[in-house]
């Protein structure tokens, strides 16, 4: 069901230490009472000890990436099946920078949806156009394309355990925010296009997050748009009051 969410996208960011730190300053400083779901993505190499961290919580522990094979020779790569084993039942698929840095195209980040679902985790898959599409006013279809692409080969049924993060990427870790009224807009034209393919069930129960330079304070008027159902959070999850005041903001 559609409901709000921030998560934390760690990046190679926190080693063991630090990652036990910033939980236990996260664990601290959570609000009680509030209707958003918290997510933490630590590195593949702390992602056990979060979980073990983090067990008797209300707080969920996510990957940020996996590989699309159920296992064999593929070395320095991280599966399904290992993720779960250690109680990660939730994966970021498609996020701009294994896109543009890892060659991940829309091929093989549908393959990974696939993995992921069929080992029953949770996707939070990540679209968003670059620079040069918003300038060529190629933005939507660009969206449009990586919806289709990753994901429109799913059954309806399985829109259950996928959250979508629309992240523009000339503002992620730059500073520059899409202003509330653009987050909206691709938000609204995401819904629609889902509704198109999907129907209105499907499009209205899929919780849509908006990342890049989310802050403590903008994230309040992010989040008060219509089809924006919270964040993913990158600079800003690294500091506990920071992400503490975002998730307040939902
Ligand atoms: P940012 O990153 O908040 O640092 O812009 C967001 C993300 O990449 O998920």
């Amino acid at each position: 069901m559609r409901h709000n969410i921030v998560a934390g996208n760690w990046k190679m960011n926190k080693n063991a230490g630090e990652t036990t730190q910033l939980l236990a300053a996260i664990l601290n400083q959570l609000p009680s009472g509030k209707e958003v779901e918290v997510i933490v993505a630590p590195s593949f190499v702390n992602l056990s000890q979060a979980v073990h961290i983090l067990e008797h919580t209300n707080i969920g522990v996510a990957a940020q990436n996996m590989h699309q094979a159920e296992g064999g020779a593929f070395t320095g790569e991280v599966s399904a099946d290992m993720l779960t084993s250690i109680g990660v039942h939730n994966v970021i698929i498609g996020h701009s920078e294994r896109r543009a840095y890892f060659k991940e195209n829309d091929a093989l980040l549908a393959n990974k949806v696939d993995t992921a679902l069929k080992h029953e985790m949770r996707v939070i898959f990540c679209i968003g156009e670059e620079l040069k599409d918003r300038q060529d006013k190629q933005h939507f279809n660009v969206v449009e394309n990586q919806l289709r692409d990753g994901l429109f080969h799913l059954e309806a049924n399985a829109w259950v355990n996928i959250v979508l993060a629309y992240e523009p990427v000339w503002a992620i870790g730059t500073g520059e925010t899409a202003s509330p009224e653009q987050a909206q807009e691709m938000h609204k034209f995401i819904r629609e296009t889902i509704q198109h393919h999907y129907g209105s069930p499907v499009a209205e129960n899929v919780s849509i997050l908006y990342g890049g330079s989310v802050k403590p304070d903008n994230a309040k008027e992010i989040f008060s748009k219509p089809d924006v159902d919270g964040g993913l959070i990158g600079g800003a999850a690294l500091k506990a009051e920071d992400f503490i005041a975002i998730v307040d903001a939902v």
